[in-house]
């Protein structure tokens, strides 16, 4: 993949704020602290460690709860993105973690529009 195939804007794109996995992005106890208390709603536990709680947009389709979609603009956004966890912080646009982000994921934001737009 060379850069010509990474989005230049990730509020049209947030292939990294889909998963299956409910391990999908970790909060540190820093995190947490800095989640306030919008943590309870936000995180979810397995076992002593906390992640990003995971939010169904269609039946193959998981995003993380704080993302905001709007099907009118295409757009993604985070919604606690002053707050977020570092995880998501260290994330470069391009970067080796955001290009395999891209190879696996890069179809969900497109999926999910066309289900949030309907018919
Ligand atoms: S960091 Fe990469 S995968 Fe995440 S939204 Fe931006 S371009 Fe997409
Ligand atoms: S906290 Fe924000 S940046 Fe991190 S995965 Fe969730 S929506 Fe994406």
């Amino acid at each position: 993949m060379d850069e010509g195939d990474v989005p230049e804007d990730c509020t049209r794109c947030a292939a990294c704020c889909f998963s299956d996995s409910p391990r999908h992005a970790r909060v540190t106890g820093d995190d947490h602290r800095r989640l306030g208390e919008d943590a309870e709603q936000l995180v979810e536990w397995i076992g002593n460690s906390a992640f990003m709680r995971l939010e169904r947009v269609t039946p193959d389709v998981q995003k993380c709860i704080a993302l905001a979609i709007d099907p009118a603009t295409a757009t993604f956004a985070c919604s606690i993105y002053e707050t977020r966890p570092q995880v998501c912080r260290d994330l470069e646009r391009a970067s080796s973690g955001c290009r395999g982000e891209l190879s696996t994921k890069s179809d969900r934001a497109k999926r999910a529009l066309v289900v949030l737009r309907g018919p």
